[in-house]
């Protein structure tokens, strides 16, 4: 089968990667959409300078949706043909974090590894899922398009969710990067809480495509970007700050604009720290660093899109144009999020 694998010398398309028989337990997975997301190109550029976590060869792609092919033993439930959700954190399955459906917290496993990151991921024809508990129902969701919701969509929707009790509608959010996860969280917002909601992007098209999705002030990163949200905010601060992007610029950025008593989650990982002493952050913010969601949350992602709450803007590019996809997604070009259709 066709698959875009990460070898050690870089990512290569491949046309005779074998198609695996389900084992015990396993699912193959005939795949619909492999979303490419800013996580793969940290992956690729670390494989590149000697640094990833991960031990390739290994197909990418983490943010998938396809059709049942075929059942390995001892899977019940599951119909042929049936339209699914691919969970991509491969946890233990037996910790506390596990049997909560949280293997995205998973408390025994330090590198967390999942299909797409450091094992066999969507970007392919096929993808072997080692257990049906990773599998959602997509219902009469676009298969193609509804791969976004599995990452893109359901890490800001956890994130959105942890921060809700400081969501109220006298508060004020700010969303930093409007791209394949900041314009989910922009949605996710507006359906899930009564906020008001800024955005801000370096891209100006991109904070327009923030202004098209209801935000109700958007802003261009530069030099004046602290002291015009400042402004906004009559020099109060925000209450909650989401960074989809994770630059010491934006870190910094966050933390400077944060309310006492608010919140700075960081999901990005473009390699920024966040600075930890007196003075750094207002008192009583809390900080931290959500990765992805749970299995449950990926049921309520899918959900609120079910429900029409929430729609990726998606450009499907076929496998042989993987390249391409990337080099979008690099260059800031993609209205919201590319998705590979290896089955077109
Ligand atoms: P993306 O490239 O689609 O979007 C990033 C957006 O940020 C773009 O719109 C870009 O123009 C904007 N941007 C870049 N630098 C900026 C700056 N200095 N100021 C303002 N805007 C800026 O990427 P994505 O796929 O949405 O991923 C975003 C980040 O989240 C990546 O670092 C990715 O690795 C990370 N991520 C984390 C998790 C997690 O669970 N923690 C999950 C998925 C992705
Ligand atoms: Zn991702
Ligand atoms: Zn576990």
């Amino acid at each position: 089968m066709h698959a875009y694998r990460l070898f050690a010398e870089g990512p290569k398309r491949v046309t005779d990667a074998p198609v695996a028989e389900p084992r015990d337990g396993e699912v193959l997975i005939k795949i619909a959409g492999a979303g490419a997301c800013h996580s793969d190109l940290h992956v690729i550029d670390a494989n590149a300078a000697g640094t990833s976590l991960f031990s390739p060869p290994f197909t990418l792609g983490h943010e998938n949706t396809g059709w049942v092919e075929q059942c390995g033993p001892g899977v019940t439930n599951l119909e042929v043909g049936e339209p699914v959700a691919v969970y991509c954190a491969w946890g233990c399955g037996r910790c506390r974090a596990c049997l909560l459906s949280a293997e995205n917290y998973c408390e025994r496993q330090q590198l967390l590894l999942g299909g797409g990151l450091g094992r066999d991921g969507g970007m392919a024809t096929y993808q072997l899922v080692p257990s049906a508990r990773y599998l959602v129902p997509l219902g009469d969701l676009e298969p193609r398009d509804a791969a976004p919701l599995t990452d893109a969509g359901l890490t800001p929707y956890a994130a959105v969710k942890r921060a809700l009790p400081l969501l109220t509608p006298d508060a004020t959010a700010l969303v930093i990067g409007v791209g394949g996860l900041g314009h989910m969280a922009l949605q996710v917002l507006r359906a899930t809480c009564g906020a008001r909601v800024f955005a801000v992007d370096s891209l100006p098209t991109h904070a327009h495509l923030a202004t098209q999705l209801g935000a109700d002030r958007t802003f261009v990163a530069g030099d004046d970007t602290l002291a015009e949200l400042r402004e906004a905010t009559s020099g109060r601060g925000l209450d909650v700050v989401f960074d989809f992007v994770g630059a010491q610029t934006t870190i910094d950025l966050g933390r400077k604009l944060v309310r006492p008593d608010g919140a700075l989650l960081i999901v990005g990982l473009a390699g920024g720290t966040m600075p930890y002493a007196q003075g750094k952050i207002a008192w009583g913010a809390r900080v931290s660093i959500p990765f992805y969601g749970s299995i449950a949350e990926l049921r309520e992602t899918i959900a609120l899109a079910a429900r029409g709450q929430l729609h990726a803007r998606v450009t499907r590019f076929p496998l042989e144009r993987v390249t391409d996809a990337y080099q979008a997604l690099r260059d800031g070009t993609l209205d919201g999020r590319a998705v590979i259709v290896p089955n077109g």
